[in-house]
């Protein structure tokens, strides 16, 4: 396994953030609060379910990864093209421990 950190090439940010469309959410709650103006939840967490890819964008500057010619990344392929060509890779410790045993 190869390990890769995102580099947005316009700020440098290494946060990827990926952005899905047709998603089930399902929040959480315990307190939930009525009053004269209606109901209101206390939300303790939210859960995805489904959705389709539409894009990859830095989450600082909203970045948005394209490939070479041009087309939105929206593949798991492409960013994998795109991660090959732009991002840095990670030494993480079972690459050193694999470098190990072939010595
Ligand atoms: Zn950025």
């Amino acid at each position: 396994m190869i390990t890769y950190n995102f580099i947005c090439p316009d700020c440098s940010n290494n946060v990827l953030a990926e952005i899905l469309t047709d998603v089930v959410l399902s929040s959480t709650a315990i307190d939930i609060h009525i009053d004269e103006d209606g109901v209101e939840l206390d939300y303790i967490g939210d859960e995805t379910d489904g959705g389709t890819i539409n894009r990859y964008q830095c989450d600082h500057c909203g970045h948005v990864l394209k490939t070479e010619s041009d087309q939105i990344i929206n593949s798991f392929d492409d960013l994998k093209e795109w991660l090959e060509e732009h991002g840095t890779v990670q030494l993480d410790n079972d690459y050193l421990n694999e470098d190990n045993m072939l010595n």
